[in-house]
């Protein structure tokens, strides 16, 4: 039996700065400005840089505008900002963004607690959305959350979720990503919703969004990789989560998808060893031990003194 033919090099989406920070204790805007501008020299090319969501929503991003006017744009990086709303929208596009993401829940309860709206509301006033995009000269993402399942309402159907990235191809989304907000997926889950969005959609381009809550991340990058999807998302140091969703722990570690990628031939762009001096930093500005096991242990080149006895 001979493996699937990986993809010889996929696209990373740094999303730290936003979806990672939102979910930690507020940091001061200079250590986010920080942050990004040291992402922007590892070879990464998309940066997930703020988030336009209402201060009284989201306090920890309340001074997105201050920090992207305060970042050292690097013309080699795309930065993209999340919108909740039109008037998030609004305010991205003010600030000079040209690439927007929207996220609607596949399920209703957790779209409710997120933005309280139901999906099918959330999804009906996606065509204005897309229209302000693309009229401001942006391009906008779907990224459906909760598609491998919900913390309040369990399993989430294949089809719904398919359904709901139909709609979104209908309102004339520019790409489309899957967030599996409280790591329920698993590879075979994996396989099964990337198989059937493709044989509905075909040619909409789709990107995962992978959290490490029970262990199956870097499982679920391998499983999505066999199947040619070549668009992930990770967080510097695994930080971040949901704050509407109970349980839910750390995007899957930037370095150690870069750690596995870079062994297995699959190119990112990335310097692992700037990657991981990253993460020491991310990990000194939230303030507590940040999840990496890479960080921990180092890249797989890097050699120790011989151990004592014990060791095993
Ligand atoms: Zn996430």
């Amino acid at each position: 039996m001979t493996g699937a033919e990986l993809p010889a090099r996929v696209s990373l989406r740094e999303v730290g700065p936003r979806d990672g920070l939102q979910n930690e204790d507020p940091i001061p805007t200079d250590a986010k400005v920080e942050l990004i501008n040291a992402l922007s020299t590892t070879g990464l090319r998309r940066i997930e840089a703020v988030s336009f969501v209402h201060p009284k929503a989201i306090p920890q991003m309340a001074d997105a505008d201050a920090v992207w006017a305060a970042v050292r744009q690097d013309p080699d990086v795309r930065y993209s900002a999340l919108v909740p709303n039109q008037r998030g929208l609004q305010r991205a596009l003010a600030a000079g963004f040209t690439d927007l993401e929207v996220v609607v829940s596949a399920s209703d309860t957790h779209n409710r607690s997120n933005i309280n709206r139901s999906t099918e509301e959330s999804l009906a006033a996606l065509p204005e959305l897309v229209e302000q995009a693309h009229t401001g000269g942006a391009t906008l993402q779907l990224i459906v959350s909760t598609a491998w399942g919900c913390p309040y309402e369990g399993e989430v159907p294949v089809e719904r979720v398919v359904w709901v990235a139909g709609q979104g191809k209908a309102a004339g989304i520019d790409s489309l990503a899957y967030g599996d907000t409280t790591g329920m997926a698993t590879p075979t889950r994996v396989t099964r919703l990337v198989g059937e969005t493709r044989s509905a959609h075909p040619e909409l381009p789709l990107g995962l969004h992978f959290h490490n809550t029970r262990g199956t991340g870097l499982a679920n990058v391998y499983a999505a990789l066999q199947l040619g999807v070549d668009d992930f998302d990770a967080a510097v140091a695994g930080l971040g989560g949901c704050p509407y969703a109970p349980g839910a722990s750390g995007n899957i570690a930037t370095e150690e998808v870069v750690s596995m990628l870079e062994d297995m031939g699959v190119d990112t762009g990335v310097d692992l060893d700037a990657l991981v001096e990253v993460a020491e930093m991310a990990e000194r500005f939230v303030g507590h031990t940040a999840p990496s096991q890479v960080l921990r242990a180092g890249p797989r080149w890097r050699t120790t003194p011989l151990a004592g006895p014990g060791d095993d």
